[in-house]
């Protein structure tokens, strides 16, 4: 728009001067036209006027003539001498005035030759009045020649002045002409005047619009401008061609420590001081170069910027030059941002990543390390025979190894079910001195080898919370577990639960190795392992916590570390929120282990090992056991048998346990058997599956004695 009016006004310009010129010279021919014809009919007038005069003087000469003629009196002879003095003078001004127009010029003789003949006639009667008297002059004025003579000059005056009165005519209508000529050109340029200044005027309003929105556009880039470099997270310094700052944003203010107004015009090396990380030598500025090489320098690290006060971070920055309109290189701009977070971020992830290194080369140690006692104590059986004295002294040793596989590949199956999110809780009421006395059951072995000191402070009242009785067991085991490993043998354990306010407490404090104060959060982070030779010796995944502390957070508790420093001693405190005491809550006190009496028990499982060692073990405490290595046999078998429990597995070829179950169920004889699954999948999907199938329990293997005695003691509810 401003572009086009600029383009537009030279031309507007120059048609205004044309038109401008154009009128000033009609004007002036029509002035002059004018003048000439007003010259003119004042010369006719002129012209008039002498004709007149000598018309008049004739009369004059006349008048006198006929006074004298009447009276006789000189007196009377005075108008006629005047006029006759005066009368060649005014015809040869005539004859001057004419000596412009061949007509007129040429009426003139002839007018003279009439005043003569008059004057002669004149002059003749008053000689003849003075010498004869009156009669006789009179007689030849009546003679008629003075008459004729008079005519006859009134014939070419009158002539004459109709002939400049059509001049004067003819003048007017050329007056008229030029003045009407004038008229129109002075309204046409008046006019074209006024379309031209309106135009002048619409465009110039248009070009001020045009310039105060386009003024108004780059308010706004510079608006967006500065708030955009206001907003942004990154540093962004400017300077000059001279490599002089011109500009910092509040971030660069902030990351430099200074200020943009006091920058200004500094020397962009003194405000942006920049050093390698490692070597801490000086590096080159990143707009330095652009400036050099007029080229974009690509994002660099590795470099630590030095603010005014000298604190160091660590940064990554890029530079580019500034180009102006013609493509000039004005000056460059670099932008840089602090780097520090991702830095600890990426240091994170590399210890995270190592971490996870040592976890599977730690998993590897830890699954292999049972096998070798396992293996051994196998070959001793074989060796001695199955002699009654060896597998005895062997039991032990078989159970704590398989019982330490179990433990560990349950831990990365639950790990596996908190990265996934998939850790469910079964919540009821539970006392916690039942759960203490769970988790003290399974700790047991570990404390007794380690020859562990134990002392329990249980509330005498039931302390009720609502949780999942087997996990939050878990979570004790492991905290008892951790105090029996890491305290050297010999030491102190005591447990307690108690009521604080709404809350109920457990704590598990050791006179072990205690936990230095830079540990005491990590040692909830998954994989952790404090780095000790002692701990090395003590088995585990750095799993444990990790899940204690997840499985504490699902019942909205919370778990925490305390240690008074290295060789002081731990204390680890869950706190749960606390439960009334619903009559429901099984409770220490009325936990009872009653034997139970011997079960008819069908086992069904493809896994022959599995099946024929859980029918032997469940032999040996007393049932009457029948095992069918599938599930058609199993379906026979248990019409035949009719046993009260069946132990079934899932996954087995042509009739699966969901099957069986199923058909079991169509029985009559089925509806009341007691149902238990056994299989490795304890998904909660798994044990939807099962219990739409006809199961009244669902057991992940591999199963403890003391569970399975538990379910079969139970009567069928
Ligand atoms: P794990 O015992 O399998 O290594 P945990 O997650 O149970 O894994 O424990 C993480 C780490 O915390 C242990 O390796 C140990 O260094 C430290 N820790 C746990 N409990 C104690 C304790 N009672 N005393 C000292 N250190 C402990």
């Amino acid at each position: 728009m401003n572009k086009a009016f600029e383009r537009k006004l030279p031309i507007g310009i120059a048609v205004v001067v044309v038109i401008i010129l154009a009128n000033t010279a009609l004007s002036y021919r029509n002035t002059v036209e004018l003048y000439a014809a007003a010259e003119r009919v004042a010369h006719s007038e002129r012209v008039q006027a002498a004709l007149e005069q000598v018309l008049t003087s004739a009369s004059e000469a006349e008048t006198g003539q006929r006074g004298y003629i009447i009276t006789g009196n000189e007196r009377y002879l005075e108008p006629f001498k005047a006029a006759e003095r005066r009368i060649d003078a005014e015809v040869s001004r005539l004859a001057q005035l004419t000596r412009d127009n061949a007509e007129q010029e040429a009426d003139v003789p002839r007018l003279q030759r009439f005043i003569v003949q008059k004057l002669d006639e004149l002059r003749l009667t008053i000689a003849v009045r003075k010498e004869n008297g009156s009669d006789a002059a009179r007689a030849i004025v009546l003679t008629d020649r003075g008459r004729l003579a008079m005519d006859s000059l009134h014939a070419v005056v009158g002539r004459m002045e109709s002939r400049e009165l059509a001049t004067i005519a003819a003048q007017q209508a050329a007056y008229a002409q030029s003045r009407d000529w004038a008229v129109s050109a002075g309204l046409a340029a008046g006019l074209t005047a006024l379309v031209l200044v309106t135009a002048f005027v619409v465009l110039q309003q248009r070009n001020i619009r045009a310039r105060s929105l386009a003024s108004e556009a780059l308010f706004e880039q510079k608006e967006l401008f500065r708030t955009t470099l206001a907003s942004i997270g990154d540093g962004v310094i400017s300077t000059d061609r001279g490599a002089s700052v011109t500009f910092l944003n509040p971030v660069a203010e902030a990351l430099t420590g200074w200020k943009s107004t006091e920058a200004q015009g500094e020397a962009l090396a003194s405000v942006f001081e920049i050093i390698n990380e490692e070597t801490r030598l000086p590096v080159e500025n990143p707009a330095l170069r652009a400036l050099r090489d007029g080229s974009v320098v690509a994002l660099q690290s590795h470099t630590v910027l030095v603010s005014k006060s000298g604190t160091e971070t660590p940064i990554d920055d890029s530079a580019a030059p500034i180009r102006d309109a013609h493509g000039l290189m004005t000056g460059a701009v670099l932008i840089f941002r602090d780097i520090a977070e991702r830095k600890a971020s990426e240091r994170q992830l590399r210890d995270a990543d190592r971490r996870k290194d040592e976890f599977l080369a730690m998993l590897a140690h830890e699954l292999r390390n049972p096998l070798a006692p396992l293996r051994n104590a196998i070959e001793m059986v074989r060796l001695s025979a199955d002699d009654p004295h060896v597998v005895a002294s062997v039991r032990g040793i078989m159970e704590r190894q398989v019982e330490q596989m179990v433990r560990l590949t349950d831990d990365l199956l639950d790990v596996s079910r908190i990265t996934r999110d998939r850790l469910e809780l079964r919540r009821k009421p539970v006392d916690l001195a039942l759960v203490v006395q769970r988790a003290m059951e399974s700790a047991d072995p570990l404390i007794k080898e380690r020859r562990h000191a134990v002392t329990l402070a249980l509330p005498t009242a039931p302390l009720v919370v609502d949780a999942d009785e087997s996990r939050l067991a878990q979570v004790l085991y492991n905290l008892l577990g951790n105090a029996a490993k890491y305290t050297n043998p010999g030491g102190r354990i005591h447990v307690q639960a108690m009521r604080d306010g709404s809350d109920a407490i457990i704590t598990v404090s050791d006179s072990g190795i205690g936990i230095s104060r830079d540990h005491l959060q990590n040692v909830f982070e998954m994989f952790t392992q404090i780095d000790s030779s002692l701990e090395r010796s003590q088995g585990g995944l750095g799993l444990g916590l990790t899940l204690s502390r997840r499985i504490v957070q699902l019942h909205s508790g919370t778990i925490e570390a305390a240690s008074e420093g290295l060789g002081r001693g731990s204390t680890f405190t869950v706190r749960l929120a606390a439960a009334g005491a619903p009559a429901s809550a099984e409770t220490a006190a009325a936990r009872t282990f009653a034997f139970p009496k011997g079960r008819r028990v069908l086992i069904a499982d493809d896994n022959r090992d599995s099946a024929d060692t859980l029918a032997q073990m469940l032999q040996m405490v007393g049932h009457d056991v029948r095992v069918c290595y599938d599930g058609v046999n199993a379906l026979t078998q248990a019409e035949l048998f009719r046993p009260e429990i069946m132990l079934l597995d899932i996954g087995m070829p042509v009739l699966n346990g969901l099957e069986l179950a199923t058909r079991i169920r169509e029985r009559p004889w089925g509806a009341r058997m007691r149902l238990i699954a056994l299989t490795g999948w304890g998904q909660p999907e798994d044990l939807k599956r099962s219990q739409r199938a006809g199961f009244d329990h669902h057991l992940v293997k591999p199963v403890e004695l003391s569970r399975l005695q538990e379910l079969l003691a139970a009567d069928k509810a």
